[in-house]
This record gives C-alpha cells, sequence and structure tokens, in this order.
C-alpha cells in the first residue's frame, strides 16, 4: 500500500497532524496499534482527570464548547473528547494496526505493521512519550516480599492491598497517588527528588491561566538556554481537581505523608534515601518564586494588577524534623512500592538509526535526522506546551508546513520520479 505520509499513533498528537496535512492535501494515513486515544484507555487510575484546565485543550479546529470551561476532564472525559475529534476531522485512522518496524528505503520509508506493509515518502512519529513506565535499577535490589506497581498500572489504593507504601517520585504522578493512597488508610512515605512545586491557583486565577496568558507556554525550544535539560524536567506538581486544591508538599505533610529524601539504594533490604530532601525543596520553591516573578512581571506590565488579587508568596516547603534517611523494607513498615519515577517513549520498531545514547530521537524541533521523518508529543519538542494537549496545534502546523516543503523539494528534484514500485499518490495542493 501506498501513501505520501504515514502517521504513527491515534492520540491527540497524531490527529492534529493529520488535520494539517488534510488541510494541505497530503493524502495520509494514521495508523494506530489500539483505538483513537489508546493511552488514555490503557493508561491513568481511575480518578486522574486532566490537570489542565478544560479551556485549555485546543487542538487546530476543535476546543471545549461545555459549561466548565475551568473544569478539568476525567479519563472518560478525555477520550470522548479526542474520540470527537477523531471524528469531526474524519481522520483516515487504521486502529488495531500496530507498527512492527519503521526502515529507509531509496525514496522513503517502508512501515511494517501487523496488518500489512506501507510505503511513504514521509513518516511522523506520534507514537506517544509515555508508553513505557521508567523504573529505576535500584528496583531490583528491593526484597522479594515488597510488591510494586508502576504508575501506568496502577489504578486504585485498592490493588496495593494493605500495609505502608512507598511512593517513589513527587512530581504530579507522584503526589497525586501519595495522596489517594493515604486517604484509603495506608500509611504513605514519599520519596522525593527533583521536582518542581506549582499553585493550582495564583492572584485568583488558574495558574496554567497565567503561564498561557504570560507566553511561559509558549516558549520555544530554540530560545532557550538549555534545551536538553529543559526537556528533561519533571512535570508540575499539580492536580485537576473539582475543588481546585494545590497538591504540593506541605499539603502531604498537613495530611501525614512522611516526606523522604530520593531513593538513592537498596543495599541488604534496607532502602536508603539521598540526605538532599531540604536541598530539593528550596530549589523547587525557587524554581515556583521564578515563575511567579515572570507571570507577576506580565500583570504589571498589562495593566492587570488592579483586576486581579495583588502578588504574594508561599510558605516554603516544610521539611519536618529529621526525614529518615533508612527504612528497612524487611521490617513490615512497607509493604508496597509505587514507581512514580517518570515514563518513556518505547521506538523498539524504529529501525533507522536516529536514536542517542539515551534512546531519544535526534531531531531539532521534531524535525528528524532523517529526511522526511518527523516526531510529534514529546516535552518541548518546539515549544514548552509540546507535551500538553493545547501544545499539538502549532507542533503539528510548524511541522505539516516542514514535511509540504520537503515534499516540494524533493519533487522537484526527481521530477520524473515515481515512489518506488508504482505512481505516488500525492494529492497536495499546487
Ligand atoms: C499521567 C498523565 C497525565 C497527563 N495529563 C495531561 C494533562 O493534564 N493535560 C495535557 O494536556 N496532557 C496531559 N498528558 C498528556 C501527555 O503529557 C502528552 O500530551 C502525550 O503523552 C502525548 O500525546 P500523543 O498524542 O503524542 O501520545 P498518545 O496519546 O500516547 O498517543 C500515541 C498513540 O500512538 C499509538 N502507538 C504507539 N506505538 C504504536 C505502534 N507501534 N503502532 C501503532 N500505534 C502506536 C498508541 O497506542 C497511542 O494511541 C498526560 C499524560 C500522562 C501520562
Amino acid at each position: 500500500m501506498r501513501v505520501t505520509t504515514v502517521v504513527i499513533g491515534a492520540g491527540h498528537a497524531g490527529l492534529a497532524m493529520s488535520h494539517c496535512l488534510t488541510a494541505r492535501s497530503i493524502d495520509h494515513v494514521v495508523l494506530e496499534r489500539g483505538e483513537v486515544a489508546h493511552s488514555w484507555k490503557a493508561e491513568g487510575w481511575d480518578s486522574l482527570r486532566l490537570l489542565t484546565p478544560n479551556w485549555l485543550s485546543r487542538l487546530p479546529g476543535y476546543g471545549y464548547e461545555g459549561d466548565d470551561p475551568d473544569g478539568f476532564r476525567t479519563m472518560p472525559e478525555t477520550i470522548a473528547f479526542i474520540e470527537g475529534y477523531a471524528a469531526v476531522i474524519a481522520a483516515p485512522v487504521r486502529t488495531h494496526t500496530k507498527v512492527s518496524s519503521v526502515r529507509r528505503t531509496d525514496d522513503g520509508y517502508d512501515v511494517a505493521t501487523d496488518h500489512g506493509q506501507w510505503r511513504c515518502r514521509t513518516v511522523v512519529l506520534a507514537s506517544g512519550a509515555c508508553n513505557v513506565a521508567c523504573v529505576p535499577p535500584v528496583a531490583e535490589a528491593l526484597p522479594p516480599e515488597i510488591r510494586t506497581i508502576t504508575a501506568l498500572e496502577y489504578r486504585n489504593p485498592d490493588m496495593l492491598g494493605q500495609g505502608g507504601v512507598l511512593v517513589v517520585g513527587a512530581s504530579a504522578t507522584g503526589t497525586q497517588i501519595a495522596e489517594e493512597v493515604h486517604r484509603s488508610g495506608r500509611p504513605v512515605t514519599l520519596a522525593v527528588g527533583e521536582h518542581i512545586r506549582a499553585p493550582r491557583v495564583y492572584r485568583g486565577r488558574d495558574i496554567k491561566w497565567w503561564m498561557d496568558a504570560a507566553g511561559v507556554l509558549d516558549d520555544r525550544y530554540d530560545e532557550i538556554d538549555d534545551i536538553g535539560r529543559a526537556r528533561n524536567v519533571p512535570s508540575l506538581q499539580l492536580a485537576g481537581s473539582t475543588d481546585r486544591r494545590t497538591v504540593d508538599l506541605n499539603r502531604l505533610t498537613d495530611l501525614g505523608v512522611r516526606l523522604v529524601g530520593r531513593l538513592a539504594g537498596v543495599v541488604d533490604g534496607k532502602a536508603q534515601f539521598s540526605g538532599s530532601l531540604r536541598n530539593q525543596c528550596a530549589l523547587s520553591d525557587l524554581k515556583m518564586t521564578r515563575l511567579l516573578e515572570r507571570i507577576d512581571a506580565w500583570a504589571a506590565d498589562h495593566g492587570l494588577d488592579g483586576e486581579v488579587d495583588p502578588p504574594h508568596r508561599f510558605e516554603p516547603t516544610r521539611v519536618e524534623g529529621s526525614p529518615p534517611l533508612g527504612i528497612d523494607l524487611r521490617g513490615g513498615e512497607i509493604r508496597t512500592v509505587v514507581w512514580a519515577t517518570g515514563f518513556r517513549p518505547d521506538y523498539s520498531w524504529l529501525e533507522v538509526p536516529v536514536l542517542d545514547r539515551k534512546g531519544r530521537i535526534r531531531h531539532d524541533g521534531g524535525i528528524v535526522e532523517a529526511p522526511g521523518m518527523y516526531l510529534l508529543g514529546i516535552p518541548f519538542l518546539r515549544r514548552r506546551k509540546s507535551s500538553l494537549i493545547d501544545g499539538a496545534a502549532a507542533d503539528a502546523a510548524d511541522l505539516a508546513a516542514h514535511l509540504a516543503a520537503y515534499l516540494d523539494t524533493v519533487a522537484a528534484s526527481h521530477p520524473r520520479r515515481p515512489l518506488a514500485q508504482g505512481p505516488v499518490v500525492d494529492r497536495r495542493a499546487s
């Protein structure tokens, strides 16, 4: 089967690209191993809501039209939103079609699936940033009696059995799970490494409203100091809830969650925690203050000071007493470990040499180091918001423009050359 462009993945990013390709009359197909919005159907815990407000999920040609723009979508609502988008744009999705390999050919790519082979000039990798849970090597040293579960597998506290729970990782996922497990009556210890604190509401408005309005979410990948670092910073400690509560470490401490430092090792059944908890918290407070300062400066510049609450600062993160530097995991205090230590993409099917030593795709703002190959939906791809639903519109538009120009270049340099073994069906508008 032949097509000009294959898009891999029918999450919101692949669908946004499909919309942009259709607008340019570039014939394409979207290959999806499951169903539209598969990641949201297969992953995520029962109580999960988006941490971005409803209005802040704008896809090209599609947005929120309900009566609760400041609310936070549940998972069924998120799935319905993305499925609705696929229907509205009539995306050419082939569901239950798993890509098993992508290989370079003389004039494009061979994309093998469990339902046949596609040949294309260009390929868009929109297969998701969170396919696999990252679990640190230290997991292998845990005593066998400790149950372990990743954030991708976690659904609700009932899965965990009784007894104390160690949640490892204190970004959006870890703090939300720690709070929920604590509420279920199980004692929770939270191992805290690098994290970024943020209030849900600041000066009377949602923090994401401020970040959007002040241009923070639009920060560009080619204009910030260290993009390698920016692509690896953890998610903001935020949660979406009906009461708009802030779920930061002070709140968790108030509830009774015990904070310890980063899980550094497990030796002879004893978990060892870093002594850097205070420093990590101070650093996180500092980063939050910098964000608030940027927001305040923007508000002052734009004459908002009279309209919104005055600037204020939050109590520093409290680290009470002397957090333990070790816990004997054979003592019965901890029965379960939840790994909330991040996610990573799975490119095991990609047979084009574009991965770096850490398995990340080498690219410049989504333009992969292989002609005609593009990447979408990963953190800070082109903008700070690239990993959010709201980031897909601008990124897909940019990359679709590049892709179209690439096709023009190829067509100009090989005016009579068909796509291997047959005519290219290229219905782009001239
Ligand atoms: C816990 C969690 C909370 C989040 N909260 C928010 C939030 O509040 N707001 C927000 O805007 N974003 C949120 N996100 C979204 C996330 O940050 C990114 O936006 C998302 O990972 C990227 O979307 P995507 O369309 O690129 O990928 P996905 O939605 O993961 O879609 C990729 C698709 O590719 C398919 N696929 C993968 N491999 C293959 C293959 N080999 N063959 C065929 N198909 C394949 C998958 O089945 C999947 O359907 C959250 C993500 C997680 C994990």
